[in-house]
């Protein structure tokens, strides 16, 4: 193509060794038609795509004509699926290459769904319309929550079928990371038992995301130090809107930080803590409350993979890994409270909060209440199941709550405006969601497109949006799929 509309690639981690990476690209697809593109992540991409015409953005957004620059690889990993180690990598994505914005910022480009790679498997290297769209419409949202998150670009339909339980509408989604990095990365190398070359991953990583730990004296442990505060950031901001990501294993976490790889993840309606709704999730190891263990696991994991580099002496190593990720439980706990108090406008500490939070949460369990709504409630803003709030248990623990905000010595403009910082008004309610998938797979994007323009203003008054927060009975059966 003559004009490369601002691509700006720099792709390191295709420099580093083959071991790291398969070097493929996109498998042409028959019929290419973008249905959908991100303008606003266009821009702040600084990319310009204005002049180049419809049939040149389908091939481009599938893979069929790759930008001037990009060098397409598969990457390696390993994963812990559902506590079973795997070797993996991307079967079913190519990286196409990292572009560097004007400000030098660095993303890594994949398209998800651009056919077989050596890390295939038995699979089809393809992805359907469906789940793509919907890692499109739910890392939008989380990105737009204030949440750490790899995003989307554009959905592009292949037009080719492929074939799940029954034939589906085959689509190719471009995803935007700060890396591609997880867990699973290490877990692959280390398998491997050559340290040196875990020595070079480590090095890119801290040169990549952490150039603050470069001169450090222990650089694996202090990375691990630095992804314990991360991951515990990320899932305590899962938890303060009610994000369930349903497939937490190894190889979906980032070393970014970055909540990655929207399969069967959803939003919780009514609180219940136990809440699963990946259909392969039989024992609820994903479940809402179990997330912040899976992280210490998967991060203890992710430990076990830096021992040969924290010290000579084995044991000395893992005594200081051990240490490290035993820190987990109290700061979890600190975070997750500072969260909760912020969601409720409590200012200051009182050793009383976690009895008034808990005793709310215990409330909303009970009585089978809408979490989001909840804190709407409080911030007096108005949604449904008023009814439920007339409770006199509810209104016994609102005195407290309103007693406890007088130690706050601010005024309830200040209150409200912290909780309206963290409170989202509307989510991507399942049912919503639903609706956008069904149309779309009829071919009309406009549910997605308006779908999306309330989730960019989660934490915003906007008008006629009561349709997007009510909850739907939907939930009581609802389940995810994987979509592979
Ligand atoms: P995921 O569930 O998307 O995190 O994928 C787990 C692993 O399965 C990754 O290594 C994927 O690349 C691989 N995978 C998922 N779907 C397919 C597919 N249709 N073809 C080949 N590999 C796949
Ligand atoms: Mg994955």
């Amino acid at each position: 193509m003559k004009n490369n509309m601002n691509w700006n690639f720099d792709n390191s981690y295709s420099r580093l060794s083959d071991v790291f990476k398969e070097h493929i690209e996109p498998i042409a697809v028959k019929n290419p038609e973008l249905v959908l593109m991100n303008k606003d992540l266009v821009e702040e991409l600084n990319l310009d795509f204005s002049k180049i015409d419809k049939n040149e953005l389908a091939a481009l957004f599938t893979g069929n004509i790759l930008p001037e620059g990009s060098n397409a690889i598969a990457q390696a990993y390993a994963g812990h699926q559902f506590g079973h180690f795997t070797m993996l990598g991307d079967g079913r994505a190519v990286l196409i290459g990292e572009h560097l914005t004007k400000n030098n910022e660095r993303y890594d480009i994949q398209f998800k769904g651009s056919g077989k790679t050596a890390f295939s498997r038995n699979g089809d290297g393809r992805a359907a319309l469906g789940p793509m769209l919907r890692e499109y419409i739910i890392s939008e949202a989380m990105y737009h929550l204030n949440i750490p998150s790899t995003r989307s670009l554009a959905v592009a339909k292949t037009g080719e079928e492929i074939m799940r339980e029954t034939p589906l509408q085959g689509a190719i989604l471009t995803r935007v990371a700060s890396s591609h990095i997880r867990v699973g990365t290490f877990q692959y190398v280390a398998a491997r038992d050559k340290k040196d070359e875990l020595e070079i991953l480590l090095n890119y990583v801290i040169k990549r995301h952490y150039p603050k730990l470069i001169n450090s004296n222990n650089k694996a442990l202090d990375l691990l130090n630095v992804l314990i505060d991360k991951q515990i950031d990320l899932v305590v901001n899962w938890m303060r809107v009610g994000f369930i990501h349903g497939v937490m294993n190894t190889d979906n976490m980032t070393i970014s930080g970055e909540t990655i790889d929207y399969g069967p993840c959803a939003f919780m309606d009514t609180y219940d803590p136990k809440t699963v709704f990946s259909s392969i999730d039989k024992v609820g190891r994903y479940a809402y409350c179990n997330q912040p263990a899976i992280t210490k696991w998967n991060l203890s994991r992710f430990a076990e993979c830096l021992i040969p580099l924290i010290d000579e002496d084995e044991d000395k190593a893992v005594k200081s890994a051990t240490e490290i990720i035993e820190t987990f439980g109290k700061k979890y706990e600190e975070k997750w409270l500072k969260m909760m108090r912020t969601k409720l406008g409590l200012l200051g500490e009182d050793n009383k909060d976690k009895f008034l939070i808990v005793d709310l949460l215990t409330w909303m369990h009970q009585n089978k209440v809408d979490y989001t709504n909840t804190f709407c409630h409080l911030m007096s803003i108005k949604v449904d199941q008023n009814e439920k709030f007339e409770d006199i248990n509810f209104q016994n623990w609102k005195k407290r709550w309103q007693e406890r905000l007088k130690i706050n010595k601010s005024t309830k403009e200040k209150n409200i405006k912290l909780m309206k910082s963290v409170n989202p008004l509307v989510i991507p309610r399942n049912h919503k969601v639903e609706e956008a998938l069904e149309i779309s797979e009829r071919g009309d994007f406009k549910y997605v497109d308006q779908l999306m323009e309330v989730l960019k203003k989660p934490y915003s008054q906007q008008k006629n949006i009561l349709e997007y927060q009510i909850p739907s009975n939907f939930n009581k059966n609802y389940q995810t799929f994987c979509g592979t």
